[in-house]
């Protein structure tokens, strides 16, 4: 009996719609199952950054800064309502460690990996400007670097790349938990609980995207199959009562030289991040007040502005185990290929950019187990829009 679906896709956050949005448009049948909502977990919890990532250029993640610029160009283009350019300031204090000339070289990097494209350049900013800055103590200011890069909704990108993959036939099952994966000869039986029901389907391939739960899917697997080491770090976001301020902010952190961004989100001021090993349920990631005394502390240093909290939350990265730092630590997706069975593919990690970049890679990697089919559409030109209507 031939299987109910191509590709079953188990989580709803910004990795698994991607993929849904790339399987349904190489026309295979598409489903998705996300235990709570759509963009529930990390993705909606991210700094909002549609970036190349400068940061990583300090750990040599070329590869991974270039391919982000790229589908960060390509984002401006298809999501023009969700995706939008906003200037970035790095200021130089006599007491900030990355130098001007660092961050001149960075930068000029940055540039040569979009391409030199005019939304990749950069300038110094004026002195006769600084007064107009958001920052405090401008006096004694060496120097403020100005850049571009893109802001978006998470949680609005992630539904819409999901709007997009039901336009294309994708089916999404919401809020449905995968509570049984076993692996038969060319076919996985996946067993999901929805509103107190226990039902199951049938797919010949299934996409393991459920982010921090990754491993606690593979956990369910009938027959046990190896998974990866891995490392959850949770990341913690502030909402200050401030209005906006004019752009981002990339400061140095006083207490650790970590670079955190200071931001506008919904007309007042986000502040993030951090990263504190996580380990336990990944429901249960909250701020901790450590965290939140991090965050207020950078703030003060370079802001005047009001500190009260109205908001914050904690998302966490899948970092796969090694020797590095957290900061140092590769950003880019792992693709698990499982080697007892190659039907089966679990994502770790990745960034909100790259998600239909990914989405490709995964799609290559699972061609050869499905069906020939007449493509449909090519994700690099579907436009997307806002989502107006609920999509379950
Ligand atoms: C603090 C922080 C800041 C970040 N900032 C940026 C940024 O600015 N720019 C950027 O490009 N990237 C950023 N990232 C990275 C990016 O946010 C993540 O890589 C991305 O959101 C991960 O998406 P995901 O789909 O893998 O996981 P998730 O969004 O966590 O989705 C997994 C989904 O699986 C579902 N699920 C789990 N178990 C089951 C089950 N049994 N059945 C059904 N569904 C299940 C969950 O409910 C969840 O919705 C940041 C990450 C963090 C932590």
């Amino acid at each position: 009996m031939t299987p109910d679906y191509d590709v079953a896709i188990i989580g709803g956050g910004i990795q698994g719609v991607g993929v849904a949005q790339a399987a349904a448009a190489a026309g295979y049948k598409v489903i998705l199952f996300e235990q709570q909502q759509l963009a529930s977990g990390t993705s909606s919890r991210s700094s909002k950054l549609i970036h190349g990532g400068l940061r990583y250029l300090e750990s040599g993640q070329f590869g991974l800064v270039r391919k982000a610029l790229l589908e960060r160009a390509l984002l401006l283009k298809l999501a023009p309502d969700l995706v939008r350019l906003v200037p970035f300031y790095i200021p130089i204090f006599p007491e900030t460690i990355r130098r001007g000339w660092q961050i001149r070289a960075g930068l000029s990097l940055y540039a040569a990996l979009g391409n030199f494209s005019r939304d990749v350049r950069f300038k110094k900013i004026s002195p006769q400007a600084y007064p107009t800055l958001a920052l405090k103590g401008t006096a004694s200011l060496q120097a403020v670097y100005q850049y571009h890069d893109a802001q978006t909704d998470d949680r609005s990108l992630t539904m819409s790349v999901m709007q997009s993959a039901m336009q294309l036939g994708a089916e999404l099952v919401c809020s449905a938990k995968v509570s049984s994966l076993e692996s038969q000869k060319k076919r996985f039986v996946i067993g999901y609980e929805q509103q107190g029901r226990q039902l199951e389907c049938q797919s010949r391939v299934v996409i393991n995207a459920s982010g921090p739960w990754v491993n606690e899917i593979l956990a369910l697997l009938n027959p046990v199959m190896p998974h990866l080491e891995m490392d959850l770090v949770q990341g913690t976001h502030l909402v200050l009562a401030e209005k906006a301020p004019d752009g981002v902010y990339y400061v140095e952190a006083p207490q650790d030289q970590r670079a955190v961004f200071v931001m506008p989100w919904q007309g007042k001021t986000l502040i993030g991040t951090t990263e504190t090993a996580y380990s336990g349920d990944p429901e249960k990631t909250r701020p901790l007040q450590a965290e939140k005394d991090y965050l207020l502390a950078i703030y003060r240093h370079y802001f005047a502005g009001d500190e009260t909290v109205v908001n914050s939350f904690s998302g966490l990265r899948v970092l796969p185990k090694m020797a590095h730092n957290f900061f140092h630590r590769p950003r880019d997706t792992v693709l698990y290929q499982h080697p007892d069975n190659t039907n089966l593919l679990t994502l770790y990690g990745g960034k909100l950019t790259g998600y239909r970049a990914t989405a490709q890679q995964v799609m290559n990697k699972i061609r050869a187990a499905l069906p020939d089919v007449q493509q449909k559409a090519d994700t690099a030109k579907l436009m997307l829009s806002p989502v107006e209507q609920s999509l379950t």
